[in-house]
């Protein structure tokens, strides 16, 4: 008999009930240290005090009044977010998926609007992500995320990762904009090298292409800079968030210039609990402490420290691990064993790490994890390798 929850996920046999911090406490009463932040969602950890009491305050005033009416709460999140970053203009969402639907939908308006009706395609990538709504699957394209839910909808271009040859081949009068994150996430912690990510924004000023960076995962301070693109030095006509920026609240955004936005007037598009004030007051304080310089330069005094000693379980477990890839704490181990054993064999020693493609463990930390925290991780991952080599050897 099918389960009451719609049996979509290969979940683990555990529960939590309490979070603290870079602690998950199970319904069993037992404390996982957790290095997958709900999939570097919980950027500021369980149970964060100012992000408590900032959604506590506003639950105690408003909820929900609908993008009927201005939302001050959601006028300061889009203010704070334009200060900060490329962006002249936000649209909340409450999901990296609605973003990624609001982005295409904008990229094709932009040449609609410009008369040139007939370039409406969008260039993605092998291994990409961008969120299971009809639109993001069409977009991402791989086999097993699109088998059986056709027609897709039209449009897309798969190029493969790091090909700037075929890209450059790809673009043509049809292309309207180019889909892209700049770490892959889901695909396997993929970094694109910061020459590459110039090399995109050079084609796409040659071409007029719209640049559009979906950074719902390695966004909101993941590698070490607010957006991953800062490393790059370069910036996007179009960008997605999401995950981080909610600090556990279901809160999206797409962030775009005046340019590419222009065409997306009233009716153009909506969403009725996009922006709302909860979401949007915990957003608020999720940036501002995030975007705090002092904050990132901690991001990356934890990143190094971690990634050394992770390198060192590469060195020390070869039969396991194979190397280390991506920046700040969006970082994963490439594995020679099987990454989902490594999973499960963390379960054991109630370490909580995620799956990706290629054979990848990821580990997303919450951003402000505690070095004793760290120091306990990396006691933990050598214990599992431990236990994933002889289990492979027996
Ligand atoms: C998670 C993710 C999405 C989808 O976000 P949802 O909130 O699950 O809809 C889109 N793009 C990237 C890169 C992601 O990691």
């Amino acid at each position: 008999m099918i389960s009451a929850v719609l049996p979509t996920y290969n979940r683990a046999p555990l529960a939590f009930v309490r979070g603290e911090g870079s602690w998950l406490v199970s319904d069993t009463g037992e404390r996982y240290l957790d290095l997958g932040a709900g999939i570097a969602v919980n950027a500021l950890g369980h149970a964060h005090p100012d992000l408590v009491a900032t959604l506590t305050d506003q639950a105690h005033r408003l909820w929900h009044v609908s993008n009927l009416y201005r939302i001050p709460e959601q006028e300061r999140l889009a203010a704070m977010l334009v200060e900060r970053t490329f962006a002249d203009t936000v649209f909340f969402t409450n999901s990296g998926t609605e973003s990624a639907e609001l982005a295409i939908k904008m990229a094709r308006r932009f040449w609609y609007d410009q008369g040139q009706t007939a370039r409406t395609e969008i260039i993605a990538f092998e291994g990409a992500f961008h969120g299971r709504s009809t639109g993001a699957i069409a977009a991402a394209g791989s086999e097993k995320m699109v088998k059986g839910f056709g027609p897709l909808m039209p449009g897309f271009v798969h190029l493969p990762w790091g090909d700037h040859e075929a890209l450059k081949a790809a673009v043509g009068p049809a292309t309207a904009a180019i889909l892209i994150e700049p770490v892959q996430g889901e695909g396997g912690i993929r970094p694109l090298a910061d020459a590459c990510l110039r090399g995109l924004r050079q084609i796409c000023d040659d071409t007029g292409t719209l640049l559009i960076f979906d950074e719902v995962q390695c966004g909101m301070g993941r590698t070490g800079r607010l957006f991953a693109h800062e490393w790059a030095g370069v910036t996007p006509d179009i960008m997605m968030v999401a995950k981080g920026i909610g600090g556990g609240f279901p809160l999206g955004a797409v962030l775009a210039t005046e340019r590419a936005a222009a065409p997306m007037v009233a009716g153009t598009h909506g969403s009725t609990y996009g922006g709302n004030p909860l979401g949007c007051a915990v957003g608020a304080r999720v940036v501002e402490i995030v975007s705090d310089p002092a904050f990132l330069a901690e991001v990356n005094r934890k990143a190094a420290i971690f990634r050394q000693r992770l390198e060192g379980l590469v060195a020390a477990h070869p039969d396991v691990f194979e190397a280390v890839r991506g920046q700040g704490l969006m970082l994963g181990l490439k594995c020679r064993a099987p990454n989902t054993d490594v999973v499960k064999a963390g379960y054991a020693q109630h370490l909580l790490t995620v799956p990706a493609a290629d054979n990848v463990l990821r580990l997303l930390p919450a951003l402000n994890i505690p070095d004793e925290d760290l120091a306990e991780a990396v006691a933990r991952l050598d214990r599992v390798a431990a236990q994933v080599g002889r289990d492979a050897a027996a």
